[in-house]
């Protein structure tokens, strides 16, 4: 790695005595040498090997600013070695009562190793970088001519530029790789009394109708019943059992809690967007209501230009939840603590990948949360499992496997292997379909360690690590499941979970 910083200092006055004449004093050039000699001889050095840091290689007064051309390898990055210098110079320059106004950045240059290999040379071909204003591919290397100031300086942006493209040189070595996947517990088959698509016959028997969204449905009285029994099922088998608490999480979710969840990082393809209107003064919106009433239609593009994003709806149930905790410090005491929200839908853009209720854009989910030390977390998330293998095996009487697979927080980051220890990570619990021979996801079970405790800065009394797990039950993935292996006669499902939801209504009939 190699750096290539010309910047300037501005002072608040003359440095040196000039012909077009100076203020009082003014600071000899020898003094400004010696300065500079300290700064490449100890002060650019420190903290790096020896032989390594970073070297004021030029330096030059016109009247009130002070140009400085530093070179440095990655022990140093020129960047920090600018601050350095400053600070050293602020102090010089203040025995002579000059004072330092700012930098001005003139040109910043990093230059890095980049393998562009045959195979992978697409993924690795960098086009457009945020505070880069150009990027020439060397061979072997890439070269970034920064467009920076000051404040991006204090940001730190040139160093999260560097790992950002490290980020993106490990997601290139994780592409075409599949996600990692480990079957880890299958259960007995079951007899299939059905083999037809569960949403394609459901819309026959109208227990649900498209509606006018993309990927959404209303839900009629029957499969509504089939929902809340599973409620039911969770609630009497595991949640209340397990001692869980209900709390009802947001449904907006503004941008800062994906910042803190990590979601920020890659949920842009997937999410539902969120806009409130610029103003709600009714002048300010009077064009587009006139345009809807000459026309019958709803002018999108002059919408569009009238309000803002502000966040996007629900993905994940969990991250708005740890809004709650923000900041706080928890008493060891009252850990572990177990919650779940059912309290609304969550959105994701599935684009060409919708299909009946196994894949939609809006859909319903009950999620877990519990929180502890890690042993505690770790073995709540075994619990967890026995439970389910209970409903799964002995109320709904399905046949389903469980897998450990990469976790979202991975996976979102464009790697797909798993995380480091196999204390953190997630199982999948997916059904057979035998009308395709797929298998659907219709749940998961995930420890994701310190992760969210730490984006949300919650801390325990005691000091020791916070952990948490999640649990998100899809309802419209457990109907798939159960009625693509059974179908939507009551007689063919097993009598603990025919009691459980009780005499279908009907309520509706068409003519
Ligand atoms: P898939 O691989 O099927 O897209 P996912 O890995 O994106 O699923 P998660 O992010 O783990 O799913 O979400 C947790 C749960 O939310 C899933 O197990 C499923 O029950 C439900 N879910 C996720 N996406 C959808 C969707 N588009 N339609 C219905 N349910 C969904
Ligand atoms: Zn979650
Ligand atoms: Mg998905």
């Amino acid at each position: 790695m190699k750096f290539e910083l010309k910047a300037h200092l501005r002072c608040s006055g003359a440095v040196v005595r000039t012909r077009t004449g100076t203020p009082e004093g003014g600071v000899n050039l020898s003094d400004i040498d010696e300065c500079v000699a300290y700064c490449n001889k100890e002060l650019l050095k420190k903290g790096a090997p020896p032989g390594c840091g970073a070297e004021v290689v030029r330096w030059k007064v016109v009247d009130e600013r002070i140009t400085l051309e530093i070179v440095s390898d990655r022990f140093v990055r020129a960047h920090d070695a600018l601050l350095r210098v400053k600070k050293e110079f602020a102090r010089l320059l203040g025995r002579y009562r000059i004072g330092l106004r700012g930098i001005e950045i003139e040109d910043y240059k990093i230059a890095l190793e980049w393998e562009e290999g045959a195979e992978e040379k697409e993924g690795l071909r960098i086009r457009k970088l945020p505070f880069v204003k150009e990027i020439r591919h060397r061979k072997g290397s890439l070269e970034l001519v920064l467009d920076v100031d000051e404040s991006s300086l204090d940001k730190k942006i040139p160093d999260r530029l560097i790992r950002l493209l490290e980020e993106k040189k490990e997601a290139n070595r994780w592409k075409g790789k599949s996600e990692h996947w480990e079957l880890i517990f299958e259960s007995e088959k079951k007899e299939h009394y059905f083999d037809k698509d569960p949403t394609e016959a459901m819309i026959q028997r109208d227990w649900l109708q498209h509606a006018a969204g993309r990927g959404q449905y209303v839900y009629g009285p029957q499969i509504t019943q089939i929902f809340r029994a599973f409620e039911k099922i969770l609630l009497d088998e595991l949640l209340i059992p397990l001692g869980y608490n209900e709390m009802v999480f947001p449904k907006f979710i503004a941008w800062d809690v994906w910042k803190r969840s990590g979601h920020a990082k890659g949920i842009y393809p997937e999410m539902y967007y969120v806009c409130t209107p610029k103003s709600r003064d009714p002048e300010y919106w009077e064009d587009v209501i006139d345009y809807f009433k000459v026309t019958n239609e709803v002018p999108v593009d002059m919408i569009m230009e009238k309000i803002e994003n502000v966040g996007g709806m629900c993905y994940a149930q969990c991250p708005p939840f740890w809004v709650f905790l923000q900041g706080k410090i928890l008493p060891d005491d009252i850990l572990p603590v177990k919650v779940f929200d059912r309290s609304g839908t969550s959105y994701r853009y599935e684009s060409g990948g919708l299909h009946g209720i196994e894949r939609l854009d809006e859909f319903h989910r009950v999620e877990l949360i519990w929180i502890g030390k890690k042993q505690e977390v770790i073995d709540h998330a075994k619990l967890l499992q026995e439970r389910y293998r209970q409903i799964f095996s002995e109320i709904l009487e399905i046949e389903w496997r469980e897998a450990w697979v990469t976790p979202w927080f991975m996976a979102q980051e464009g790697r797909t292997g798993l995380a480091e220890s196999k204390e953190v990570g997630t199982i999948d619990y997916e059904a057979v379909l035998p009308y395709s021979g797929k298998w659907l996801e219709f749940q998961n079970v995930s420890v994701n360690g310190y992760k969210y405790p730490s984006g949300f800065s919650v801390k325990l009394q005691s000091g020791a690590e916070l952990w948490s797990g999640c649990s998100g039950v899809g309802l419209e993935r457990w109907a798939a499941s159960l009625l693509a292996q059974k179908g939507l006669d009551p007689d063919k499902w097993s009598e603990k979970f025919r009691s459980i939801v009780g005499e279908l209504p009907e309520v509706f009939r068409f003519l």
